[in-house]
Formats: structure tokens, C-alpha cells, sequence
């Protein structure tokens, strides 16, 4: 970082080991391992390239009790400020906090397991470990994989920043009960926009209350920069975000832009550099692709994502979004507003076009049959050509 630091605006300051952020603390810039946090090799490196590029915060996914008995292992050999994302397991938190200095969850995660056990007492749950440990937590909520209760008042027309700031009111009610304060809030979206917008109004409400700034399944560079440097710059410029993340589909061994990138648009936001528009023009063909993780069951993923953006570079002007998800879990729901919808699986890719599932097609099959959708939705036949 240069000499004019970014600074945060005055909220409540939140503690993950010893950095601290939020009240004018400098932004942290965090990323993640996409390797199988089982393959301790390979998520040994991811750490020490994050670590050696300078991230302050690094995110490993933690599935099952062996991710757990890998991740004390992962432990033993760095200092690095780890955050695990509980995902669907929100009981593994007492297994992984000793280990790590952040948690995250998703609301919309909460209601997958034991769905007779209230929401609150699932939080009750995580927060007490949290603080036994004193670990921070991040209430991280997603417009693509929101609670059930906000997907049917979506469905019912309430605008979807709305129902997502309702989703998160809810936790913060529960933190307010539980009497937690060592916790951030994210509010992520694809859409550069929602995440400006979203985040400002969270922001108004509730100032004293640190902001993690992402926009999710940004995709692939270069576009995934942008996207994110429109929403960074809207909002940082006006001191809100506490922390951040690049989200980028990258190979594994390039994980580290995340953080090289992401500290180039802080320190060009800090010297007054701005270089987008400021807001995110959706005009033209709009790919979103996930930044990968260790659910990632087949590596071709980011191959694929990469393939997908060669076979439409024709289509710039065309008004279509392709989304490219890397796994099963996450993916279905990920991709809900786009045309062209795909998540992978092992051996095989489904395809959705809008709401209707096309089918699963093998990693060969898959791009000769987008090609014949897209054909099909332009009218072209010069897409093939081009690609
Ligand atoms: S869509 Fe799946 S693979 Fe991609 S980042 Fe999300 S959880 Fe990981």
C-alpha cells in the first residue's frame, strides 16, 4: 500500500487474531484456497502464495470432520489468519475454532440440516464457540443462495436487496440477543450495482457496523476486475467497506491475483485514481463465473468457464448473462438469473436455460450444445466462426 492508506469509516472496531478492522483501521484484503483442503500439499502452497502476497485474511472451506482434521493439520504449519466457511455444517464450528481467528455463515445455509432446530439456536450455537475461542464472525449473506422465507417473498415480487437486507436484519437481531459484537456483515451479488446499492443502505442503517465488500462469482479477467472495481470504488471512496475480497475464477496457482488486484484498487482508490464508470453498464453479454473452491469437484471447471468466454466472443452486444458455477451444491441456486445456467458435477455439466434444466452433459458435450442454445437465442451462425 502507498503512502495515502485508504482508511474506513467510524464504525465499531471487530478483532480476527491480532488485525484489527472497522473504526479507521486499514481495509484488510482477504481470499481463499480453492484447492480440496484434504490435499494438504497443494493447500499448504495456496497459503503460503496467498501469505507471501499479502493477505490478511485467508478463507479454507471446511465440509466434513476430515476438511477439519486437515485444516488442524494446515495450522500447525502457518500463522496466517485463517476463516473458515462453515457452510451447511454450522455444527463443525466446535471443531474448527480452535483453528481459526474468523467464522463465516450464510443464512441461507442454515436451512439445510436439522430444519426442525430454530434458526437462532443454530447462531446461538456458532456465536458461543466463536466467542469461546474469540473468533470473529461474518454474517455472509448472498443474493444467489438466500433462506427460503426471502426466496418466497422474492418470488412474491419484494425487490431482492430488500429481502436480503431483511435476511440479515434477522441475524443482526440474534447478535443483539446473544449480546455478540465481534462480527461483520457481507451483502454480496454478482450485480456490481446491487452490491453498490445494497451495501449504501446498510451502510445508512447501520454505520457502527464493520462491511466485508465483494462482488460475487465476478468471473474472469478482465471483467471480473472491472465489475469489482465499479463496486469498490463507489463504495470505498465514500468509507464503506472494512474488508475485501476479489473474487476471481482463476487456476489454483494464480489464487494470489485476488489479493495483488484487490490491493491495486485500494491503493488507486486512495491516490484518487479512479478508472471505471461509476455504475456497471449491463448492456452486452455478461458472464458471471464462480472464483472457485474446494468444492470444485472437476478442475475442467475453470477450463470450461475460460471455453465459454472464447465461444462467445461474437456475442459482446448480445443482452444474454452465462452463468458458470463450479459445483452442485452452491451452483443451482447461483445461477437463477441467468440465461444460460451451468454448474459442475465430476463427470458431467448441467445446463439450464432460465428455469428449465436442459440435463447433464459430459465435459465434451457441453459446449457443442451451449453453442447450439446460443444459436438458437441470437439467430447467429457466425458464433462458431468466431470462437
Ligand atoms: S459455486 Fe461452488 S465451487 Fe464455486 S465458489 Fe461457490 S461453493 Fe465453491
Amino acid at each position: 500500500m502507498n503512502s495515502k492508506e485508504v482508511l474506513a469509516r467510524q464504525t465499531r472496531t471487530v478483532t480476527i487474531g491480532d488485525l484489527k478492522i472497522g473504526a479507521g483501521h486499514k481495509i484488510a484484503v482477504q481470499s481463499m484456497c480453492a484447492t480440496r483442503t484434504q490435499d494438504l500439499e497443494a493447500t499448504e502452497r495456496q497459503i503460503q502464495l496467498l501469505e507471501k502476497h499479502g493477505a490478511d485474511v485467508i478463507r479454507i472451506a471446511v465440509d466434513s470432520k476430515k476438511d477439519v482434521e486437515a485444516l488442524g493439520v494446515l495450522r500447525k504449519n502457518t500463522n496466517a489468519r485463517l476463516v473458515v466457511d462453515l457452510q451447511e455444517s454450522y455444527r463443525l464450528v466446535e471443531k474448527v475454532t480452535p483453528f481459526v481467528q474468523k467464522i463465516r455463515y450464510n443464512p441461507g445455509h442454515l436451512h439445510h440440516h436439522q430444519k426442525n432446530v430454530p434458526v437462532f439456536d443454530k447462531v446461538k450455537f456458532i456465536v458461543e464457540h466463536a466467542g469461546q475461542h474469540s473468533c470473529a464472525v461474518r454474517i455472509g449473506v448472498n443474493f444467489g443462495s438466500l433462506d427460503p422465507a426471502s426466496r418466497e417473498a422474492e418470488g412474491k415480487g419484494v425487490d431482492p436487496k430488500e429481502v436480503a437486507l431483511r435476511s440479515v436484519e434477522q441475524h443482526l437481531e440474534f447478535m443483539d440477543k446473544l449480546d455478540f459484537k465481534n462480527f461483520v456483515v457481507s451483502l454480496k451479488s454478482s450485480n456490481p450495482n446491487d452490491v453498490i446499492d445494497i451495501n449504501e443502505i446498510f451502510a445508512e442503517r447501520y454505520p457502527e457496523i464493520p462491511l466485508h465488500l465483494g462482488v460475487t462469482e465476478a468471473g474472469m479477467l478482465p471483467m471480473g476486475e472491472i465489475k469489482t472495481r465499479i463496486a469498490f470504488e463507489n463504495l470505498i471512496r465514500r468509507g464503506i467497506g472494512d474488508t475485501i475480497r476479489v473474487s476471481l475464477t482463476l487456476p489454483f496457482d494464480e489464487k494470489y491475483q485476488e489479493i495483488i488486484i484487490g490491493r491495486k484498487i485500494l491503493s488507486d482508490i486512495a491516490e484518487g485514481r479512479f478508472r471505471s464508470v461509476p455504475r456497471f453498464e449491463q448492456e452486452g453479454l455478461n458472464i458471471i463465473s464462480c472464483p472457485s473452491c474446494s468444492r470444485v469437484e472437476n478442475e475442467a471447471f475453470i477450463e470450461l468457464a475460460e471455453k465459454v468466454k472464447e465461444l462467445t466472443t461474437s456475442l459482446q452486444d448480445e443482452n444474454i448473462t452465462i452463468a458458470v458455477m463450479g459445483c452442485r451444491v452452491n451452483g443451482p441456486g447461483e445461477t437463477d438469473d441467468a440465461d444460460l445456467g451451468l454448474w459442475c458435477a465430476p463427470n458431467h455439466v448441467n445446463l439450464k436455460k432460465k428455469s428449465k434444466l436442459l440435463g447433464a452433459f459430459s465435459y465434451d458435450e457441453i459446449l457443442p450444445r451451449i453453442l447450439a442454445e446460443l444459436k438458437e437465442m441470437t439467430g447467429r451462425d457466425d458464433i462458431l466462426d468466431a470462437a
